[in-house]
């Protein structure tokens, strides 16, 4: 779709006089950070190292990832807590992690596929938790809450064709290939431990984009699957570093952390900013993005003009890494249409609860559970932290077990109101309720603390891809130097943040 010019566009020439520098990266989360470590690494203006300024708004880096760590040595994650080293976007995590010294400094931990954690994933339907199938005998047995043995839904799979479709929802996608109960039980679940997302709302292309593939390219998710373990993954990483992902090879990982939790990825990424010279500055939210004509350039060549924190910057390129809704509002002055777009990707609300308990509270060890959206009840689902991570568990004490319950996303508002005025009381209430109705964990927890993550996970639904296609024609017709990158966009995960990130630099680096 082409948009129109607004015609409020800017055309002034750019303003004599401000600070001058080659990249203004906006948002010091996870994906500014890694892009701009990318951008300092692979690109060079006029042979030399580009000028880099990171915007934050907050006070802290780090964005959504936030590891709390107590004065007695545990660690509890409001956000993220493992990632997964599976394809390249597991592997160029990997990579940065090892090019940051992490590896050699012990700092990574590793849950091996063999772990209990690894094999045990549970879904809470019908008043029970029910463990879902991890070997070949469990997928040829009748399990509860199934009817009938997994193994026979795959099997019917096989002769579903293929959908005309451009994208669907990920519910009418499985239950159209899987059929109604495994869309129910473990679809839906997937959607609300992944997006915290309604799998009748959610893109089936965008938000499970090898699914879709899978479908379009072999005919079924299980040819596709099957034939994606014959080819060998190619070494897409742009990092020289691979000590660390043969040790993941090894060792067969399910997922990792690091040592005093996700948030070290973070700090180490801030000590090498510094010490390459990348300007960050916190507690600078950016309030306008203009972009205008280049004094003296024949070409039309535009800049961007940067206002956060009542100063000015004038940017060869914008690499935006905050929320789209928040990029819609900076520039909406200028662009409107394209800020309208920008706005519709939205995001959910999570509340997350972190409990601790004196001693093993937990009688199944595994990952957690998952609550299917057709279950009464007011949680997405509980991370068992100490069974896959203990390393983060306070430190010379005994046993301690850690938990996460999670709550909201799409239904936040119709189970708790609007988030600014829900009482964190109540939430914790909530969760401790559904520890003891679901694990039977009658105990006080020593240590508690709820969180409301507002629009913290960006849904994307059905025709998500034709946005994009629409930002990036707009961003191409008129010619800005701006790149889109961040949850908003390709993926929510880490992996995703970090791959893109590094992706749009290396095409900057060529172009
Ligand atoms: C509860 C929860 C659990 C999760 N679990 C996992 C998991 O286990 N594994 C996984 O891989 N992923 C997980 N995720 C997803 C993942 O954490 C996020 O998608 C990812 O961290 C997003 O990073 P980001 O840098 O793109 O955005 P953000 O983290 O949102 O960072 C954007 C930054 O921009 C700043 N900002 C916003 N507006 C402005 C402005 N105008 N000017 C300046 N700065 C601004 C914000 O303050 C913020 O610091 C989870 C997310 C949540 C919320």
């Amino acid at each position: 779709m082409s948009l129109p010019v607004s015609s409020s566009r800017a055309v002034v020439k750019a303003v004599r006089g401000l600070p001058v520098v080659d990249f203004v990266v906006i948002g010091g989360g996870i994906t500014g950070l890694s892009a701009a470590f990318f951008l300092r690494r692979y690109v060079r203006k006029n042979g030399k190292e580009p000028k880099i300024v990171v915007l934050e708004g907050s006070k802290r880096l780090g964005g959504w990832i936030h590891s709390v760590r107590t004065e007695e040595g545990a660690v509890h994650e409001l956000g993220p807590r493992t990632l997964r080293p599976a394809g390249c976007a597991g592997q160029t995590t990997i990579n940065l992690a090892c090019a940051l010294g992490l590896y050699h400094e012990h700092k990574v931990v590793a849950v091996r596929r063999d772990h209990p954690s690894a094999k045990n994933r549970f879904i809470y339907a019908n008043g029970k938790l029910h463990k879902l199938p991890n070997s070949l005998l469990s997928l040829i047995r009748k399990q509860e809450p199934f009817s009938k043995p997994l193994l026979s839904y795959a099997w019917n799979e096989f002769f579903v064709p293929k959908s005309p479709l451009e994208d669907e929802s990920v519910y009418d996608f499985s239950h159209r290939r899987f059929g109604k109960e495994v869309t129910e039980y473990m679809v839906d679940a997937m959607c609300r431990g992944i997006y915290a997302g309604d799998a009748r709302e959610l893109s089936v292309r965008s938000c499970f984009p090898l699914l879709h593939k899978y479908e379009q390219q072999h005919g079924g998710i299980i040819k596709g699957g099957y034939q994606a373990t014959q080819v060998r993954p190619e070494k897409d990483s742009f990092l020289a570093h691979d000590d660390l992902m043969q040790k993941e090879h090894r060792e067969k990982w399910s997922v990792w952390t690091l040592k005093g939790g996700l948030q070290t990825l973070v700090e180490k990424l801030e000590w090498r900013l510094g010490i390459d010279r990348v300007v960050i500055n916190t507690g600078e939210t950016c309030s306008h993005l203009e972009f205008v004509d280049e004094e003296e350039s024949e070409g039309g060549k535009k800049v961007a003009i940067v206002t956060a924190g009542g100063k000015k910057w004038q940017a060869d390129h914008v690499v935006s890494c905050i929320p789209s809704h928040n990029l819609g509002q900076l520039m909406e002055e200028e662009h409107d249409q394209f800020a309208e777009i920008l706005k519709s990707i939205k995001s959910v609300t999570v509340a997350t609860v972190n409990l601790e308990y004196e001693g093993s509270v937990l009688t199944e060890e595994g990952f957690g559970y998952l609550v299917p959206s057709n279950q009464t009840s007011n949680v997405l689902g509980v991370v068992f932290d100490s069974c896959a991570l203990p390393q983060l568990n306070r430190t010379g004490k005994g046993k301690t077990t850690r938990l996460t319950c999670m709550m909201g996303g799409a239904w936040f508002h119709d189970l708790f109101g609007d988030p600014q005025n829900v009482d964190s009381d109540h939430l914790l209430s909530i969760a401790k309720e559904a520890v003891r109705d679901h694990l039977g964990i009658t105990a006080t927890p020593v240590y508690s603390a709820v969180n409301i993550q507002r629009d913290c996970i960006p849904n994307y639904k059905v025709g998500h891809h034709k946005v994009l296609d629409d930002l990036d024609d707009y961003v191409r017709e008129q010619s800005l130097p701006l790149t889109l990158l961040g949850s908003s966009y390709r993926g929510v995960s880490v992996n995703d943040c970090i791959y893109e990130a590094m992706k749009a630099v290396w095409r900057m680096r060529s172009s």
